[in-house]
């Protein structure tokens, strides 16, 4: 029998970093957090990602099978910088409304319920109790309190035909990121492929994209600013930048 301990002791250091929202999130969120679009390719037979396809999305391929991708907005924040939301006590300042990847930590409704124990192994650094004290949450390959699970999960799985949709238009329309996303594919190890959320935005005809940018550019431009004086954020500082020029021109 399979079982696993767990508890949160509320020290804050889940709360560096990407964040993963849903589409909801991130559209009431552009006056918080800089956000970005994350596209990973999920090879045929990966471990743990066999329900994919639920949550997942697909683009054609000059193979024959298509390529299956997991496509989600984020808050694209560097790993040692903590979420804006967090207070200088290691408390999340929106507990109550925060979002659902928060609520349904540590588990991950991306992948197989028989690979969530391994996300019950804390990170370096990360102080969640898993001693005897603790308690069982996980059992028999399932885990033991499904409500916020099942809520992330079934919202993944709601919004997976817009990211469709969008994902469609993207690669159809910005011919150099498919190139980018089929790379990935072919490498052993897929890696993310980053584009701007505004691009979401702009191929979406029921959002306000002059409210988006007017909430979204002074987010950038802080972050952008907080990243430009060291080497180790560049690859998040250039993001900023690009983004802020693209904003810039939905502003003038
Ligand atoms: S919203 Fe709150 S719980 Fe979520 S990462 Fe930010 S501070 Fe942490
Ligand atoms: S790292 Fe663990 S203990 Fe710390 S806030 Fe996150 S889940 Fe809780």
């Amino acid at each position: 029998m399979t079982e696993r301990r767990f508890a949160c002791t509320a020290c804050g250091q889940c709360c560096y970093g990407v964040l993963p929202l849903t589409l909801h999130e991130a559209i009431e969120s552009a006056g918080i957090f800089p956000l970005a679009m994350s596209i990973t390719v999920i090879k045929a037979g990966s471990r743990g990602y066999s329900s994919v396809g639920n949550i997942g999305v697909q683009i054609p391929t000059k193979q024959r099978k298509p390529l299956s991708l997991l496509v989600f907005p984020v808050s694209f924040i560097p790993p040692s910088l903590p979420c804006p939301q967090l207070t200088e006590t290691n408390l999340c300042s929106v507990h109550e409304n925060k979002p659902l990847r928060c609520r349904t930590m540590p588990f991950y409704p991306y992948k197989d319920d028989d690979h969530q124990s391994e996300m019950l192994v804390p990170r370096q650094g990360w102080l969640c109790k898993t001693d005897s004290d603790a308690p069982v949450v996980y059992r028999n390959r399932q885990i033991l309190d499904r409500g916020d699970f099942n809520n992330e999960r079934a919202e993944l799985v709601r919004q997976a035909p817009a990211l469709q949709r969008y994902i469609n238009l993207l690669t159809q329309y910005d011919r150099k990121t498919y190139e980018r996303i089929v790379g990935t594919g072919k490498a052993s190890v897929p890696g993310r492929v980053l584009v701007g959320f505004i691009s979401y935005v702009r191929f979406n005809k029921g959002l306000d994209m002059l409210d988006f940018a007017q909430k979204q550019h002074p987010i950038l431009r802080q972050w952008a600013e907080r990243t430009s004086v060291d080497t180790r954020f560049a690859e998040y500082h250039n993001f900023y930048k690009n983004e802020l020029s693209v904003l810039t021109r939905y502003l003038d």
